[in-house]
């Protein structure tokens, strides 16, 4: 679905034009192997100690590139908060209230029926849901 090794990864940024710097690369990777959907703060948090030279302004540009370049899509979760995911397809994500993890939701985009848009074409779907995740309903009820 997405490139995971340092070499695909390269190969990846290489050919939607994006020089493969030791930084982006990592983020990119930082990306693929956490599908936490992490925000610019916890990315920085993670790897900024590998990359003495990382900046918090280079994980936001680098951010806004991936995103520029159809290879990252942006969430917006709660209020102004965004996080990052390199899974570029239609999915649907759920946060748990009780452990604040994201979760994606495969769509079915094509099986949809929205009547409202009979003969449109749809490009982007966001959708979002909350509640609380079955391994937290398992730990209330015990
Ligand atoms: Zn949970
Ligand atoms: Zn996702």
């Amino acid at each position: 679905m997405y490139p995971k090794s340092i070499e695909d990864i390269k190969a990846h940024l290489e050919l939607k034009g994006i020089k493969p710097s030791l930084q982006r690369v990592k983020i990119y990777q930082y990306l693929s192997e956490n599908k936490s959907h992490p925000t610019v703060d916890e990315i920085y948090l993670d790897i900024g100690n590998d990359l003495v030279t990382l900046s918090k302004t280079t994980v936001y540009n680098t951010l806004h590139l991936f995103v520029e370049k159809g290879i990252a899509i942006p969430i917006h979760v709660e209020g102004n908060e965004v996080r990052y995911d390199v899974d570029i397809q239609n999915h649907a994500h759920f946060k748990c209230q009780e452990c604040g993890r994201v979760y994606d939701v495969e769509l079915d985009v094509a099986s949809m029926n929205f009547k409202e848009l009979d003969g449109f074409q749809i490009d982007e779907l966001q959708m979002f849901m909350r509640g609380i995740c079955s391994e937290c309903m398992k730990k209330t009820s015990n």
